[in-house]
Protein backbone atom coordinates (compact mmCIF):
# COMPACT_ATOMS: atom_id res chain seq x y z
CA UNK A 1 0.00 0.00 0.00
CA UNK A 2 1.39 3.29 -0.94
CA UNK A 3 1.68 6.40 1.14
CA UNK A 4 -1.15 8.63 1.98
CA UNK A 5 0.09 12.30 2.75
CA UNK A 6 -2.89 14.27 3.59
CA UNK A 7 -3.60 18.19 4.44
CA UNK A 8 -7.13 19.61 5.90
CA UNK A 9 -7.52 22.94 5.06
CA UNK A 10 -10.26 25.37 5.65
CA UNK A 11 -11.33 27.94 8.33
CA UNK A 12 -10.68 27.92 11.86
CA UNK A 13 -13.88 26.02 12.97
CA UNK A 14 -14.52 24.09 9.66
CA UNK A 15 -14.54 20.75 11.56
CA UNK A 16 -11.07 19.74 10.50
CA UNK A 17 -9.56 18.14 14.16
CA UNK A 18 -13.03 16.47 14.26
CA UNK A 19 -12.57 15.23 10.63
CA UNK A 20 -8.89 14.13 11.54
CA UNK A 21 -10.23 12.19 14.16
CA UNK A 22 -12.39 10.15 11.77
CA UNK A 23 -9.09 9.40 9.58
CA UNK A 24 -7.03 8.42 12.24
CA UNK A 25 -9.43 5.61 12.82
CA UNK A 26 -9.69 4.90 9.57
CA UNK A 27 -5.72 4.85 8.77
CA UNK A 28 -4.14 4.76 11.80
CA UNK A 29 -2.04 7.67 10.43
CA UNK A 30 -0.30 9.98 12.52
CA UNK A 31 -1.87 13.56 13.37
CA UNK A 32 0.24 16.52 13.21
CA UNK A 33 -1.69 19.47 13.91
CA UNK A 34 0.34 22.86 14.51
CA UNK A 35 -2.07 24.69 16.20
CA UNK A 36 -2.27 22.01 19.09
CA UNK A 37 1.71 21.49 18.92
CA UNK A 38 2.18 25.54 20.06
CA UNK A 39 -0.63 25.34 22.34
CA UNK A 40 1.21 22.16 24.11
CA UNK A 41 4.55 24.33 23.92
CA UNK A 42 2.83 26.99 25.41
CA UNK A 43 1.40 25.53 28.30
CA UNK A 44 5.01 23.99 29.00
CA UNK A 45 6.64 27.39 28.36
CA UNK A 46 9.16 26.27 26.30
CA UNK A 47 11.36 29.35 24.34
CA UNK A 48 8.90 28.38 21.33
CA UNK A 49 5.88 28.58 23.44
CA UNK A 50 7.00 31.76 24.30
CA UNK A 51 7.12 33.23 20.86
CA UNK A 52 4.27 31.77 19.83
CA UNK A 53 1.56 33.19 22.44
CA UNK A 54 2.50 36.25 21.28
CA UNK A 55 0.82 35.87 18.35
CA UNK A 56 -1.63 33.36 19.44
CA UNK A 57 -3.62 35.27 21.97
CA UNK A 58 -4.30 38.36 18.91
CA UNK A 59 -5.70 35.63 16.60
CA UNK A 60 -2.62 36.11 14.47
CA UNK A 61 -0.41 33.60 12.97
CA UNK A 62 2.87 32.95 14.04
CA UNK A 63 5.78 33.95 11.86
CA UNK A 64 6.41 31.32 8.88
CA UNK A 65 9.97 30.60 10.60
CA UNK A 66 8.90 29.89 13.50
CA UNK A 67 6.39 27.34 12.28
CA UNK A 68 8.11 25.44 9.30
CA UNK A 69 11.16 24.43 11.07
CA UNK A 70 8.83 22.74 14.10
CA UNK A 71 6.41 20.88 11.45
CA UNK A 72 9.31 20.17 9.18
CA UNK A 73 11.30 17.98 12.06
CA UNK A 74 7.78 16.58 13.11
CA UNK A 75 7.23 15.21 9.64
CA UNK A 76 10.79 13.52 9.53
CA UNK A 77 9.93 11.30 12.63
CA UNK A 78 9.53 7.74 11.96
CA UNK A 79 6.08 7.19 12.72
CA UNK A 80 5.27 9.69 9.02
CA UNK A 81 6.75 6.42 7.27
CA UNK A 82 3.45 5.31 5.85
CA UNK A 83 1.78 9.02 5.69
CA UNK A 84 0.67 11.64 7.88
CA UNK A 85 -2.36 13.81 8.26
CA UNK A 86 -1.16 17.32 8.40
CA UNK A 87 -3.60 19.86 9.84
CA UNK A 88 -3.27 23.46 10.18
CA UNK A 89 -0.32 23.46 8.00
CA UNK A 90 0.35 24.87 5.44
CA UNK A 91 -1.79 28.71 6.48
CA UNK A 92 0.58 30.69 3.83
CA UNK A 93 2.11 30.13 0.50
CA UNK A 94 5.21 29.85 1.69
CA UNK A 95 4.56 27.40 4.14
CA UNK A 96 3.08 25.53 1.46
CA UNK A 97 6.04 26.26 -0.74
CA UNK A 98 8.55 24.59 1.92
CA UNK A 99 6.36 21.83 2.19
CA UNK A 100 6.74 20.75 -0.89
CA UNK A 101 10.69 21.55 -0.59
CA UNK A 102 10.85 18.78 1.92
CA UNK A 103 8.56 16.22 0.35
CA UNK A 104 10.88 16.65 -2.54
CA UNK A 105 13.94 16.36 -1.10
CA UNK A 106 12.45 12.88 1.01
CA UNK A 107 10.98 11.63 -2.27
CA UNK A 108 7.89 11.62 -1.04
CA UNK A 109 4.55 13.25 -2.88
CA UNK A 110 1.08 14.88 -1.31
CA UNK A 111 -1.89 12.42 -1.84
CA UNK A 112 -4.74 15.09 -1.63
CA UNK A 113 -5.15 18.26 0.22
CA UNK A 114 -8.87 18.50 1.46
CA UNK A 115 -10.54 21.30 1.71
CA UNK A 116 -13.47 21.69 3.98
CA UNK A 117 -15.56 24.76 2.73
CA UNK A 118 -17.67 26.49 5.48
CA UNK A 119 -19.05 30.05 5.21
CA UNK A 120 -18.19 33.02 7.63
CA UNK A 121 -21.39 32.72 9.80
CA UNK A 122 -21.15 29.36 10.50
CA UNK A 123 -17.95 29.01 11.52
CA UNK A 124 -18.39 31.61 13.88
CA UNK A 125 -21.77 29.72 15.41
CA UNK A 126 -19.22 26.31 15.32
CA UNK A 127 -16.38 28.08 17.43
CA UNK A 128 -18.50 30.41 19.70
CA UNK A 129 -19.99 26.59 20.80
CA UNK A 130 -16.53 24.72 20.86
CA UNK A 131 -15.25 22.94 24.02
CA UNK A 132 -12.76 20.95 24.43
CA UNK A 133 -11.53 18.11 27.33
CA UNK A 134 -8.40 19.83 29.81
CA UNK A 135 -7.07 16.38 29.44
CA UNK A 136 -6.87 15.48 25.73
CA UNK A 137 -7.57 18.58 23.13
CA UNK A 138 -8.45 16.29 20.42
CA UNK A 139 -11.75 15.50 22.60
CA UNK A 140 -13.99 18.20 21.33
CA UNK A 141 -17.59 19.40 21.71
CA UNK A 142 -20.25 21.33 20.48
CA UNK A 143 -22.48 22.86 23.16
CA UNK A 144 -25.43 23.10 20.38
CA UNK A 145 -24.14 20.40 17.60
CA UNK A 146 -22.48 17.49 19.48
CA UNK A 147 -22.89 18.25 23.42
CA UNK A 148 -21.42 15.52 25.63
CA UNK A 149 -23.55 13.25 27.94
CA UNK A 150 -23.24 15.52 31.06
CA UNK A 151 -22.51 19.30 30.37
CA UNK A 152 -19.03 20.79 30.85
CA UNK A 153 -17.73 16.51 31.15
CA UNK A 154 -16.13 14.77 28.67
CA UNK A 155 -17.71 11.11 27.80
CA UNK A 156 -14.29 10.16 27.49
CA UNK A 157 -12.27 10.62 30.33
CA UNK A 158 -14.46 12.30 32.65
CA UNK A 159 -12.52 15.85 32.74
CA UNK A 160 -13.32 18.94 32.19
CA UNK A 161 -14.49 20.79 29.78
CA UNK A 162 -13.04 24.16 28.59
CA UNK A 163 -13.10 26.93 25.44
CA UNK A 164 -9.76 28.12 24.03
CA UNK A 165 -8.88 31.96 24.68
CA UNK A 166 -8.71 32.49 21.49
CA UNK A 167 -12.69 31.15 20.28
CA UNK A 168 -13.96 34.49 22.16
CA UNK A 169 -15.86 36.32 19.30
CA UNK A 170 -13.56 39.12 18.86
CA UNK A 171 -10.34 36.94 18.00
CA UNK A 172 -12.77 34.71 16.18
CA UNK A 173 -13.34 37.22 13.67
CA UNK A 174 -9.74 38.49 13.37
CA UNK A 175 -8.76 34.89 12.81
CA UNK A 176 -11.12 34.71 10.05
CA UNK A 177 -9.85 37.93 8.27
CA UNK A 178 -6.59 36.23 8.63
CA UNK A 179 -8.14 33.31 6.93
CA UNK A 180 -9.09 35.13 4.15
CA UNK A 181 -5.93 37.14 3.78
CA UNK A 182 -2.96 34.84 3.87
CA UNK A 183 -4.85 31.07 3.79
CA UNK A 184 -6.31 31.11 1.36
CA UNK A 185 -4.26 31.65 -1.21
CA UNK A 186 -2.92 28.61 -0.50
CA UNK A 187 -6.29 26.60 -1.80
CA UNK A 188 -5.20 28.21 -4.75
CA UNK A 189 -1.17 27.08 -4.73
CA UNK A 190 -2.44 22.95 -4.34
CA UNK A 191 -5.96 23.45 -7.35
CA UNK A 192 -3.04 24.76 -9.92
CA UNK A 193 -0.97 21.50 -9.09
CA UNK A 194 -4.10 19.12 -9.32
CA UNK A 195 -3.74 17.59 -5.78
CA UNK A 196 -7.07 20.19 -3.94
CA UNK A 197 -10.19 18.65 -3.05
CA UNK A 198 -13.25 20.49 -2.20
CA UNK A 199 -16.13 19.38 0.39
CA UNK A 200 -18.68 20.71 1.59
CA UNK A 201 -18.36 21.64 5.28
CA UNK A 202 -21.76 22.82 5.82
CA UNK A 203 -23.55 18.86 5.86
CA UNK A 204 -23.35 17.06 8.97
CA UNK A 205 -19.68 15.47 10.41
CA UNK A 206 -20.81 11.43 9.17
CA UNK A 207 -21.48 13.32 5.80
CA UNK A 208 -17.95 15.32 5.52
CA UNK A 209 -16.49 12.13 6.48
CA UNK A 210 -18.35 9.79 3.89
CA UNK A 211 -17.08 12.04 1.15
CA UNK A 212 -13.71 12.41 2.13
CA UNK A 213 -13.54 8.54 2.16
CA UNK A 214 -15.40 8.13 -0.77
CA UNK A 215 -12.83 10.42 -2.25
CA UNK A 216 -9.61 8.84 -1.27
CA UNK A 217 -10.84 5.58 -2.04
CA UNK A 218 -11.28 6.68 -5.75
CA UNK A 219 -7.55 8.39 -5.31
CA UNK A 220 -6.35 5.09 -4.60
CA UNK A 221 -7.88 3.01 -7.16
CA UNK A 222 -6.71 5.47 -9.48
CA UNK A 223 -3.18 5.14 -8.57
CA UNK A 224 -3.49 1.21 -9.08
CA UNK A 225 -4.67 1.45 -12.50
P1 LIG B 1 -8.21 26.11 14.36
O1 LIG B 1 -8.34 24.65 14.76
O2 LIG B 1 -9.24 26.93 15.03
O3 LIG B 1 -8.12 26.26 12.88
P2 LIG B 1 -5.46 25.94 15.20
O4 LIG B 1 -5.56 25.16 16.44
O5 LIG B 1 -5.06 25.22 13.95
O6 LIG B 1 -6.86 26.68 14.96
O7 LIG B 1 -4.46 27.16 15.39
C1 LIG B 1 -4.52 28.01 16.52
C2 LIG B 1 -3.51 29.14 16.36
O8 LIG B 1 -2.18 28.59 16.29
C3 LIG B 1 -3.64 29.99 15.11
O9 LIG B 1 -4.61 31.03 15.24
C4 LIG B 1 -2.21 30.52 14.94
O10 LIG B 1 -1.96 31.57 15.83
C5 LIG B 1 -1.37 29.33 15.37
N1 LIG B 1 -1.00 28.44 14.24
C6 LIG B 1 -1.34 27.14 14.08
N2 LIG B 1 -0.81 26.63 12.94
C7 LIG B 1 -0.12 27.65 12.36
C8 LIG B 1 0.62 27.79 11.15
N3 LIG B 1 0.76 26.75 10.29
N4 LIG B 1 1.18 28.98 10.87
C9 LIG B 1 1.06 30.02 11.72
N5 LIG B 1 0.37 29.98 12.86
C10 LIG B 1 -0.23 28.81 13.20
P1 LIG C 1 -11.25 22.97 13.26
O1 LIG C 1 -10.30 21.88 13.65
O2 LIG C 1 -11.38 23.14 11.77
O3 LIG C 1 -10.96 24.27 13.94
P2 LIG C 1 -13.23 21.48 14.85
O4 LIG C 1 -13.16 20.10 14.32
O5 LIG C 1 -12.62 21.77 16.16
O6 LIG C 1 -12.72 22.53 13.73
O7 LIG C 1 -14.80 21.89 14.90
C1 LIG C 1 -15.23 23.17 15.37
C2 LIG C 1 -16.54 23.00 16.18
O8 LIG C 1 -17.60 22.64 15.30
C3 LIG C 1 -16.47 21.89 17.23
O9 LIG C 1 -17.20 22.32 18.35
C4 LIG C 1 -17.12 20.68 16.55
O10 LIG C 1 -17.79 19.85 17.50
C5 LIG C 1 -18.13 21.35 15.60
N1 LIG C 1 -18.27 20.66 14.30
C6 LIG C 1 -17.32 20.04 13.57
N2 LIG C 1 -17.82 19.57 12.40
C7 LIG C 1 -19.14 19.94 12.38
C8 LIG C 1 -20.20 19.77 11.43
N3 LIG C 1 -20.00 19.14 10.25
N4 LIG C 1 -21.42 20.27 11.76
C9 LIG C 1 -21.62 20.91 12.94
N5 LIG C 1 -20.67 21.11 13.87
C10 LIG C 1 -19.43 20.63 13.60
Amino acid sequence: MSELNLILLGPPGAGKGTQAQRLIDDFRLPYVATGEMLRTAVREGTPLGHEAAKYMNNGDLVPDEVIIGVTVERLQQGDTADGFILDGFPRTVDQAKALDAELQRVGRTLTAALLIDTPDEEVVRRISGRRQCVKNEQHVYHVEFDPPKHEGVCDQDGARLVQRDDDKPDTVRHRLDVYHDQTEPVIGYYDDRGVLRRFDGTRSPTEVHDHIRATLATLRLEESL
